[in-house]
């Protein structure tokens, strides 16, 4: 049997994207060679990389608009430096509401200036401040529109007068946003997307060009830019299995279809969270995430029973990260409800044996 995978990252893509990725993977595109054995800038592959991008624009309404998509490595840990080098002349602000929003804030202070807007960590990032100001001579303002530990998510995108940077690393394409409000979005490919080993970005071109420093090539957006994402050999693989994941979601309805699917899901969880005596949420209500749902038990001596359960249910990965404890149930797009419903079940469960 398959198991229910609520893994926070790398985690579930759809199946028929694990078969088509592993037909590729022995003969792609009928070529009878394995997709991992041709040239990154033969015809086909050059075609896998444009429709990629293409897709990423498409599905966030972003075409013809002056933005470009872009598939980088590094992972979104490498994004926390190169939009500080690309893009910090003198100062910086950011909203940090997690561990990744602080790792962000702790690479843009090798840059320059970096103002904290507001930060949630007074009561261990369980909320998204709000109510904050951003500074009007900032040269831009960085969020993280989701936080994949804390289970926090923000609902409403700030206004801003200074350009909008976005880590969406565990939320992107999985609810409607006016996109065009970021200036550029970044986003790992292993938390919604694909495989680990590439980093979508999106960024308006004419941000770009506007600090003083030398960049190095690799960390130059105008390069990646300029070559289409082939400055050097792209994470093949990585980019082929996001492109058909990208088609799977443009298939099903896109990100409007999806988005109905999502809140389904998280509305199916924190029901239970709220009406279940055995166990409390982490996050704030107002801020929960319909990605990652973090719950503890109200009492730690059910931990055995709820995971021998959770266990016998087929449940994998909703161990609670370190810095929040209990549980995590990562709900990204390919996560059936029914995954989900098994859950809750094993919740309900858990009341008959205490
Ligand atoms: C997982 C995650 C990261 C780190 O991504 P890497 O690709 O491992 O560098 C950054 N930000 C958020 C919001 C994440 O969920």
């Amino acid at each position: 049997m398959k198991k229910h995978n609520f893994s926070a990252g790398p985690c579930i893509l759809p199946q028929e994207v694990f078969k088509q990725a592993s037909e590729a993977i022995l003969n792609f595109n009928n070529s009878d060679l394995s997709l991992i054995e041709i040239s990154h800038r033969s015809k086909d592959f050059v075609e896998v990389m444009d429709t990629a991008q293409d897709l990423a624009l498409e599905l966030l309404d972003l075409k013809d608009k002056g933005y470009k998509a872009l598939f980088l490595q590094g992972g979104a840990s490498m994004q926390f430096l190169m939009v500080a080098y690309n893009l910090l002349n003198k100062k910086a602000a950011y909203l940090n509401t997690g561990t990744w929003a602080s790792k962000a804030l702790k690479e843009a202070k090798l840059f320059g200036e970096v103002v904290e807007a507001a930060s949630s960590k007074d009561q261990n990032f369980n909320y998204i401040p709000k109510g904050y100001t951003i500074p009007s001579d900032a040269d831009y303002f960085h969020i993280t529109t989701n936080n994949t530990i804390f289970g926090t998510q923000v609902k409403e995108i700030p206004t801003t007068n200074v350009p909008l940077i976005a880590d969406m690393s565990s939320d992107i394409f999985s609810r409607k946003l006016d996109f065009s409000k970021f200036d550029l979005i970044y986003a790992g490919a292993q938390k919604n997307m694909g495989p680990a080993g590439a980093t979508l970005v999106v960024i308006k071109e004419d941000i770009l060009g506007k600090v003083d420093r030398v960049i190095p090539s690799m960390l130059d957006y105008k390069v990646h830019i300029e070559k289409e994402s082939m400055f050097n050999t792209p994470p093949v693989f990585a980019v082929y299995v996001s492109m058909l994941t990208l088609q799977w979601l443009k298939n099903n309805g896109g990100i409007d279809a999806i988005e109905i699917k999502n809140k389904e899901k998280s509305a199916l969880i924190y029901n239970e969270i709220d009406r279940n005596p055995l166990f409390k949420g982490f996050a704030a209500s107002a801020d929960r995430s319909d990605m990652n749902a973090t719950f503890n038990l109200v009492d730690e001596a059910h931990k055995p029973i709820f995971d021998q359960l959770a266990k016998e249910a087929g449940l994998n990965g909703i161990n609670g990260h370190r810095s929040v404890g209990g549980y995590r149930a990562s709900m990204y797009n390919a996560l059936p409800i029914e995954s989900v419903q098994k859950l809750v079940d094993t919740m309900q469960l858990l009341e008959t044996k205490i």
